[in-house]
């Protein structure tokens, strides 16, 4: 495994990769954009970039400017050599795990997410998050140019608005969705699940029971937003919930379920921790 800090170096690294490789008309590059503190997750990416690339490239980049004033990133956790060892006996080509001065300048130049699904939901909880997501994933895009880059459900509206800026600017990159992992009691994988102690990570099982609960009301029949929501929140309640929402897959909330065209979506604070789940009906 080859780690590159420059994405001049990688830039030029790749296309000289692309040019020698050009005669295999199946090359292909598949990218796998990270904060780092992998887990199955991350891992579950990189497998499916690997069965779907002949190259894979991780980028390891505690991007700052998703973080808001006051949120967490002074303290999020941060495992480098684990995370290389976890790269290479996944079988990851090139692990990019730049500073943030080779990644922004002065006078930044920067993408904005939508005035409106920007702005909603996490975006609301977090205003301004989606545009630091944005210009990063831009940034990363275009130093690696891949074929198809990977993202997870779990971040849905990551996804979405990353999805509607490649098809907004013409990016000609295959966006690749992947479904959350998690551990056998239901709790999705996130690196935040670090900061929680046995208490409230008991307590954070809360938000995937009332999501198995929407998804059961939804199997015997139930549509009724209001319906699955009330019945929701009645499992979180004790926590410091930001929101539960049903959306369309483009992101427009709705009042029924549409079987095949809905999200479920819960944010919810544990003992300060915030934490995001959500499943696809
Ligand atoms: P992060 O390092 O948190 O920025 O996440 C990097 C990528 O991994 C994003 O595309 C996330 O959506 C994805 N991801 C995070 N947690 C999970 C999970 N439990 N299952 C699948 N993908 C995930």
């Amino acid at each position: 495994m080859k780690i590159i800090s420059s994405p001049l170096e990688l830039k030029n690294y790749l296309r000289e990769t692309s040019k020698a490789m050009s005669t295999q008309n199946d090359f292909s590059i598949g990218f796998v954009p990270t904060m780092g503190a992998l887990h199955g997750g991350h891992i579950s990416l990189i497998k499916k970039a690997k069965e779907q690339n002949k190259l894979v490239v991780v980028s390891i980049f505690l991007n700052p400017t998703q973080f808001l004033k006051g949120e967490d990133l002074d303290k999020y956790p941060k495992k480098d050599e684990a995370d290389k060892k976890i790269c290479e006996l996944s079988g990851v080509d090139i692990l990019f795990f730049p500073q943030a001065e080779d990644i922004y300048g002065i006078d930044e130049v920067s993408i904005l997410a939508p005035k409106v699904r920007g702005y909603v939901l996490e975006g609301q909880s977090r205003p301004g998050h989606f545009n630091g997501v944005l210009t990063v994933v831009m940034k990363l895009l275009n130093i690696v140019n891949p074929t198809r880059a990977y993202f997870g459900k779990k971040d849905a509206q990551q996804l979405n608005l990353i999805s509607l800026m490649v098809k907004q600017l013409f990016m000609s990159v295959e966006i690749v969705p992947v479904d959350t992992v998690r551990e056998k009691d239901g709790l999705a994988l996130s690196s935040r699940n670090a900061y929680l102690i046995p208490k409230e990570r008991e307590e954070a099982l809360k938000i995937s029971s009332s999501l198995r609960k929407a998804s059961a009301m939804v199997s015997k029949g139930e549509l009724n937003a209001k319906e699955i929501i009330t019945s929701m929140i009645e499992i979180l309640e004790p926590l410091e919930i930001h929101y539960v929402e049903i959306v369309s897959r483009d992101f427009n909330q709705l009042l029924h379920v549409e079987l095949g065209n809905s999200v479920i979506l819960v944010e919810a604070s544990v003992g300060g921790t915030r934490l995001l789940d959500n499943i696809w009906l």
